[in-house]
């Protein structure tokens, strides 16, 4: 049930709080359909805003990335382990991974060893 506006009113006066607080802390929202502000990509959030017909108060909602068709290793990110290293998909979110491989461990300047492929160093040298 929707409180009316001068019982909302009634409440602001009688509370010490501002008008403002007051006021969005009462009403019984009731959001419009909201209209897309941004909308999302692969590698941003969107969101969405919302604006109350009762009291005009406006809130934002996130729209998530939306998730890409294909993987693809074009930034040639590494990932790797002690044994392995592989390409990262290109978006930050996405786990999938490509050619998993075995370092190639060679002698590295000043000492220890470092994978050829990766430039990972080798742990434990
Ligand atoms: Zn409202
Ligand atoms: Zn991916
Ligand atoms: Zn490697």
């Amino acid at each position: 049930m929707k409180r009316s506006k001068l019982f909302l009113a009634l409440i602001c006066i009688l509370s010490t709080l501002p008008l403002v607080f007051c006021a969005c802390g009462e009403c019984e929202h009731s959001w419009d359909k909201g209209f897309v502000a941004k909308a999302p990509t692969t590698t941003q959030k969107g969101y969405t805003i919302y604006t109350c017909t009762d009291c005009g108060e406006m809130k934002s909602e996130e729209i998530p990335m939306l998730t890409h068709v294909e993987h693809t290793y074009t930034k040639q990110i590494w990932g790797g382990d002690e044994t392995y290293h592989w390409f990262k998909c290109d978006f930050d979110d996405c786990q999938v991974t490509t050619n998993k491989t075995e370092h190639t461990f060679v002698d590295k300047f000043g000492g220890g060893m470092i994978c050829q492929v990766c430039r990972m160093d080798k742990k434990g040298s």
